[in-house]
């Protein structure tokens, strides 16, 4: 079923930009023919359209709905141009609400079509981890720049092929690693980069929570890839990356599954051990099974800082060994990925959150996986 056009009558899309025109020309010129001041201000209103990089969004489920739409409208560089979804009911509900046209929204099975489509310049993938590969790729060959959701794939050599057909389609490739643009995480990098507290010698990561309903996608090997280590593990090894500006050469983990039913497909819990060329090790942990790990500390020769709560959408916490509050001004994570993004489309630039980064990430926990398996201690693949 094709979903109804509500805007298509219109010469201009019925965008928040629009609106806001129409609401202050009528504050502006009370009296006056609207018709008539609309006509002199659509050049304008149409030229900053333009200079906004449209995104469509694949997947239209909880994180694209919750977090993703409402940021793309405090964006400065971004406009929420298209959706891809399997569900009509879905792809209705959604021009309604974001006023996107019926040319701008595709099935799975269209989705190759927006080749077609200048307005979209980037596709967005927020589907389940499994599919990430393969939207990629065919949204790469459609032409498009790609922002794909964290974990980047399953495997890190589907994050090869994915670097692959950007680089073939010279298209830019990002992970919506949203942390590397908050301001609390990019506060604890420069204290690691600066040695404020002297060197880094040890980092203590975790990140988890008690997962519900036992039929989701998470939960199902082949669309998640993994369990709380690909969900929400990456977030702790990610931040030992980052703080150490290292990459780790061998690790050690145990897992651990008290419901064998529910997890008989990925993992539930997981302690990990990291060595990194500097000296730093680093002993993190993930789980499905409860919440509450939700930080990182730091500890070197003349202090320590962490985080904590660390990796939420927002009320990250920070302190230093001197007694002092991490204090940075709250922002919304993925609007600043998402403009960052942006700025690296517009100026032909790679971004700090590469593919190249996503498959650093895949080949640790490739790595993970390895010492669970054979009980011994596991090299990171080159
Ligand atoms: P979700 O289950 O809420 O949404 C998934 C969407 O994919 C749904 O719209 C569903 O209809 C669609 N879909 C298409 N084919 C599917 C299939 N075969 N099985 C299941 N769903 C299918 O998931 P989500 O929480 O929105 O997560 C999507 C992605 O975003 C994941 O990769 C996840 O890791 C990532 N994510 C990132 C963050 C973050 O903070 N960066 C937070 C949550 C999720």
């Amino acid at each position: 079923m094709k979903p109804k056009d509500k805007a298509s009558s219109s010469a201009l899309p019925e965008t928040p930009n629009r609106r806001q025109f129409i609401k202050q020309a009528g504050t502006v010129a009370a009296g006056a023919a609207l018709a008539g001041e609309a006509k002199l201000w659509l050049p304008r209103v149409q030229a900053q359209e333009k200079k906004k990089i449209g995104y469509a969004l694949v997947g239209l489920g909880g994180l694209s709905t919750n977090q993703i739409a409402p940021a793309l409208q405090k964006t400065k560089h971004c406009r929420l141009a298209g959706i891809v979804s399997g569900t009509p009911s879905k792809i209705k509900a959604w021009q309604d609400k974001y006023q996107i046209p019926s040319r701008n929204c595709y099935s799975y099975e269209t989705y190759d079509q927006i080749a077609n489509n200048p307005e979209i310049d980037v596709v967005y993938i927020v589907l389940p981890n499994g599919m990430h590969a393969e939207y990629t790729i065919r949204g790469a060959r459609a032409g498009k720049h790609v922002l794909c959701e964290k974990p980047m794939a399953n495997t890190a050599s589907d994050c090869v092929a994915m670097i692959q057909a950007c680089r073939e389609a010279d298209r830019q490739l990002a992970v919506g690693y949203r942390c590397q643009f908050e301001p609390h995480h990019q506060a604890c990098m420069n204290l690691a980069r600066e040695k404020t507290f002297g060197e880094l010698k040890m980092i203590d990561a975790g990140f988890g929570f008690k997962i519900g309903d036992p039929n989701q996608w998470r939960l199902k090997g082949d669309l998640a890839g993994g369990g709380a280590l690909m969900d929400v593990g990456i977030y702790a090894l990610q931040a030992c990356r980052y703080l150490t500006g290292e990459e780790p050469m061998a690790i050690t983990a145990q897992e651990s599954k008290t419901d064998p039913v529910k997890f008989a497909e990925v993992d539930e819990s997981i302690v990990w051990n990291m060595q990194f060329p500097s000296g730093v090790l680093a002993y993190c942990s993930t789980t499905y099974a409860f919440g509450g790990i939700n930080r990182f500390h730091a500890h070197c020769d003349k202090g320590w800082f962490s985080l904590d709560p660390a990796y939420s959408y927002g009320g990250i916490k920070g302190r230093t060994s001197k007694g002092e509050v991490i204090e940075k001004v709250e922002i919304d994570q993925f609007a600043a990925e998402m403009d960052d993004f942006a700025a690296c489309v517009l100026e032909g630039r790679p971004s700090k959150v590469s593919g190249e980064e996503g498959l650093k990430d895949l080949k640790v926990i490739e790595a993970i996986y390895t010492s669970i398996r054979t009980g011994k201690r596991a090299l990171v693949a080159g």
